[in-house]
């Protein structure tokens, strides 16, 4: 149970991050549901939770902003008090081959899907130093563990994501505080509705276990990541992607 604490999702407006939010608040936690451009979807996210007896509030900061994140992150600890959950989930694809690839195509994807994790990381942990504890959940991806032609901008930033996952891991274990990674392998969101029939057949050829996973089996191993029975577990990449990468 997660009764008294306080925890962050950003992306969590929609896809694997709402999942995650909905089960940590059913769990017992207060969720800040964070977005950057869906506002009404993170309304509805607040709604569902509330709907079924758990309190939320949501909250627009663009995770790639590293002083956005600072005055989101403040204030989320000077209003309720502590901050004892971070799940940084937020992030966006930019595909396509190395030779096509623009400047600016790989430095949003790193901006948002890599510093926005330092970024959140960076002044959630100052809080949970104090605390003597905290719970850190960062996404990775099957794809930073094994790459993938046409994200490489992607790829990096999830391979980027276990490197952070691991030196926080290191750096804040001797305070209680867990730092652990997720890499799904491909979730049924708006991120892979995108994808062509013809390479969902082809990627779900190579999933053992055969179909695409759902956000709410992403949810199940965040939540798990985040309880009292994970605190003897830091530093690692937990795979939840029906056997891809093992
Ligand atoms: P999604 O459905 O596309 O949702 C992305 C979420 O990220 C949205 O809530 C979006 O908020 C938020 N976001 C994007 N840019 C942001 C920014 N700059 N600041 C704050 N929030 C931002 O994606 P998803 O499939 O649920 O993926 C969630 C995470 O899992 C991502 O890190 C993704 O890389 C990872 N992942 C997904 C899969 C998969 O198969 N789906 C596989 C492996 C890893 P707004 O809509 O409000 O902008």
């Amino acid at each position: 149970m997660l009764k008294g604490k306080v925890a962050v999702v950003t992306g969590a407006s929609r896809g694997i991050g709402r999942a995650i939010a909905k089960k940590l608040a059913s769990l017992g936690a207060f969720v800040v549901v964070n977005y950057n451009g869906s506002q009404e979807r993170a309304e509805k996210v607040k709604q569902e939770i509330e709907e079924a007896g758990g309190t939320a509030a949501i909250y627009q900061c663009d995770v790639s902003d590293y002083g956005k994140c600072e005055t989101f992150i403040q204030n989320v600890i000077t209003e309720y008090g502590h901050l004892d959950i971070l799940v940084n989930n937020a992030g966006v694809t930019r595909d396509g081959l190395l030779m096509k690839m623009t400047e600016e195509d790989f430095g949003k994807v790193i901006d948002t899907n890599l510093k926005g994790a330092f970024h959140t990381i960076r002044f959630a942990s100052r809080q949970m130093l104090k605390q003597k504890g905290g719970r850190i959940i960062n996404m990775s991806s099957v794809v930073g563990v094994t790459g993938n032609a046409g994200q490489a901008n992607y790829a990096a930033s999830k391979a980027g994501i276990i490197g952070l996952t691991k030196a926080a891991a290191r750096e804040l274990a001797s305070r209680g505080i867990t730092v652990n990674a997720i890499a799904p392998g491909f979730i049924e969101t708006d991120m892979t509705s995108v994808l062509p029939e013809k390479v969902r057949e082809a990627s779900a050829a190579q999933i053992p276990l055969g179909s695409f996973g759902k956000p709410e089996q992403v949810a199940a191993a965040a939540a798990f990541l985040a309880s009292e029975d994970a605190g003897y577990i830091t530093g690692q990449v937990l795979h939840v992607d029906g056997g891809m990468a093992m």
